[in-house]
Order: structure tokens, then sequence, then C-alpha cells
């Protein structure tokens, strides 16, 4: 079962589909996909295959992006305001 650490001890469940993450995907991707002739099938296909994924943790808020292509996750923690 694919599981996600967050450094606070928070454990993303990732084996749900759909999960709780986020799909991340630039603009521009984003146009020329939903803009060219492919299939509905298959533009959902290239539009995961050009996404990467945000989990953002419920406890304590911090993101973990892993971009496209990538399996490996960044972690990013909240600044706090001034
Ligand atoms: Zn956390």
């Amino acid at each position: 079962m694919p599981k996600l650490a967050c450094p606070c001890g928070y454990i993303h469940n990732l084996s749900q589909i759909p999960d709780a993450g986020w799909i991340t995907i630039r603009d521009e991707e984003f146009d020329s996909i939903s803009t060219s002739g492919l299939g509905s099938e298959e533009k959902i296909d290239a539009l995961y295959s050009a996404s990467g994924s945000i989990y953002v943790c419920p406890s304590c808020e911090r993101l973990m992006w892993a971009k496209k292509g990538s399996a490996e996750f960044v972690t990013y923690s909240r600044e706090q305001p001034n």
C-alpha cells in the first residue's frame, strides 16, 4: 500500500484512486492538450502524463510535490506570517 510520510509524522495514503492529492500541470501544457485533436480518453491520459502531484498535510500544512515525471516528493513548509 503506497504511503507518503510527512516530516511531522502524518502519513498520506496514496493507495486510494482517486486520492486526496492535487494534480499539477503547467498551464501551457494543459492548453496544448485540451485544444489538441485527441479523443477524450487520450486527452485524459495525456493530461495525467503531463501532471505532477501535490499532497497537503492536514496536520502541519506542508506541501509535498512530485513534479511531472518525477517520483521524488520535495517538501515545502509554510512560512510564518510577519
Ligand atoms: Zn505534516
